[in-house]
C-alpha cells in the first residue's frame, strides 16, 4: 500500500520510499511549464527544475532548496528584482514551498485519477494556517479530484490565478492531497 504523505513535512519520506510516486513527480519537474513572474528570463526554470529534482530524489532538504534557489536564481539577474510583489524578502522560500507542493499534489492526483478514483481526502496538518480558506474550506474533508487538479493546473500550469480553493492555497500552505480512506 502507497503511504501518502499527511503533510507537506512528510514529502520527502513518502517519495523515498515510493518510487512509482517519486518517478510521476520528477517527470512533472522535467516537463510541466512552471509560470511567474520571478522564474521569468534565462535560465532560470531550468536551475529551480535541477533543484526541485534534487529535492524529490532526496539530495537536498527543504532548507538546502531554498539556499540553492537564492544561489542559481539570484534575485539580481531577474528583469522583476526592481519589484517587491514578484521578489518579497522570503520569495526564495516562497517558491520552494509553492513548488515542492505544487508537484506533489499534481502527480498525487494525477496518479488518483487514473485510478479512477472520484474523490480525494486532505487531512488537517498540525502546521495549517487556521485563518486560511483551505484550511477552513478543504481540510478534514473530501473533496473531487478532477475539481482539484483542474484549480491546480489553472494556477500552477497555466499561470491563470483564480480565486477557487485549492492545494497548495498559498505559499505556506501544509496541505496534501491523500486517497480516501476505505
Ligand atoms: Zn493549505
Amino acid at each position: 500500500m502507497t503511504r501518502y504523505a499527511q503533510d507537506f513535512y512528510e514529502i520527502p519520506d513518502a517519495v523515498e520510499s515510493e518510487s512509482e510516486l517519486r518517478n510521476r513527480i520528477l517527470e512533472l519537474v522535467e516537463s510541466e511549464p512552471i509560470p511567474g513572474k520571478a522564474t521569468e528570463g534565462g535560465e532560470r526554470v531550468n536551475a529551480l527544475r535541477e533543484i526541485l529534482s534534487e529535492f524529490f530524489d532526496g539530495e537536498i532538504s527543504l532548507d538546502q532548496s531554498i539556499q540553492r534557489i537564492s544561489d542559481d536564481l539570484p534575485k539580481h539577474e531577474s528583469k522583476h528584482a526592481h519589484n517587491n510583489r514578484v521578489f518579497p524578502e522570503d520569495w526564495d522560500e516562497r517558491l520552494a514551498r509553492t513548488q515542492i507542493s505544487r508537484f506533489y499534489n499534481q502527480a498525487v492526483l494525477l496518479l488518483l485519477q487514473e485510478n479512477g478514483e472520484d474523490q480525494c481526502f486532505i487531512p488537517h496538518s498540525d502546521h495549517e494556517d487556521r485563518d486560511s480558506s483551505c484550511t477552513i474550506q478543504l481540510a478534514g474533508g473530501t473533496a473531487d479530484v478532477n475539481y482539484l487538479l483542474e484549480c491546480l493546473n489553472r494556477s500552477y500550469r497555466e499561470g491563470e490565478w483564480h480565486d477557487d480553493v485549492m492545494i497548495p492555497d498559498h505559499p505556506h500552505c501544509t496541505h496534501t492531497v491523500t486517497p480516501v480512506e476505505t
